[in-house]
């Protein structure tokens, strides 16, 4: 099943400090660990299921889902729902019941299914009998009455098109909507990025990563997605290296002020 590119180990050291914002998510996620993972029950608990993030793209579902690998210290596979679906009749069930065996052999485990919607949009409650409705089938029964510490993580850019019966009570612990990042939010980010950047420079910056600054520069950038932040922190950067020379404010504004958002480009077209 990993020849396939069905399931993957995800290996990698991002911690929350990572991450600029997502607070709630964040603050729900460190409450939580593996001990809860394994023990839930004897506190009376119900058994943990998952959590479902969805909401802008590029805002810090992908980073927060490789992150809690780290924070748990639990091994994370990441599920290519898309790929389940083989074509050969049988082979798709065959392909998620592997799936779901390798994360349960490997328990507990932090099971991360990526685009959610790709499987099962559109899939109505009534179920048509395709396979996709036979897969979410299978999914749903086993979130339902899994025994193994196996917590899901799904994420999604859009849930309006995902069944219903996969947003209702009980299914997911729970679902987190991660917006465009606040004023406060956009200065964190900005934080982590200039931080994890400037230490790579070898010229000794002017640029100073002070709240003045962080402020200045999370004023330029609403609507920006963190995504767009990281790409902004780049930019600057570079306008620096074409002139050989330490990055400056000015350049970040620079960018900032010719960068145009998705955000603003979506609201443009529904005008
Ligand atoms: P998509 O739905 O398009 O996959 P996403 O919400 O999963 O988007 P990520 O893939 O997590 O977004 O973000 C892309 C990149 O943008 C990250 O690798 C990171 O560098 C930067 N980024 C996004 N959000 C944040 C954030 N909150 N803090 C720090 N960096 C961020």
């Amino acid at each position: 099943i990993k020849k396939t590119g069905i399931l993957e180990f995800v290996n990698n050291e991002l911690n929350m400090e990572d991450i600029g914002g997502l607070e709630n998510l964040k603050r729900w996620l460190r409450k939580r660990n593996k001990s809860w993972l394994e023990s839930a029950q004897l506190y009376g608990l119900p058994s943990p299921k998952g959590v479902l993030i969805t909401g802008v793209p590029g805002c810090g579902k992908s980073l927060i889902s490789k992150s809690i690998s780290e924070m748990w210290q639990l091994p994370l596979l990441r599920l290519d729902i898309g790929k389940i679906f083989s074509g050969i009749v049988g082979s798709s069930e065959e392909n998620m019941r592997k799936a779901i065996q390798t994360a349960e052999a490997i328990a507990p485990s932090i099971l991360w299914i990526d685009e959610i919607e790709k499987g099962f949009s559109g899939i109505n409650s009534t179920g048509d009998g395709g396979t996709s409705s036979r897969i979410f089938g299978q999914f749903l029964t086993w979130m339902q009455e899994k025994e193994k510490p196996v917590f899901v993580i799904a994420t999604a850019n859009n849930i309006s098109s995902l069944p219903p019966e996969m947003l209702r009570k009980g299914r997911f612990d729970e679902i987190f909507f991660v917006d465009l990042p606040t004023h406060r939010e956009r200065i964190d980010i900005f934080r982590v990025h200039l931080k994890k950047r400037l230490k790579a420079q070898e010229v000794i910056g002017e640029f100073d990563i002070s709240d003045y600054n962080l402020e200045y520069l999370a004023e330029l950038t609403e609507g920006f997605v963190g995504a767009e932040i990281e790409q902004v922190v780049i930019n600057g950067l570079f306008e620096a290296y074409y002139e050989d020379r330490s990055v400056r404010l000015s350049d970040f504004e620079k960018v900032c002020k010719q960068f145009i958002p998705l955000s603003v480009t979506q609201a443009e077209q529904i005008k």
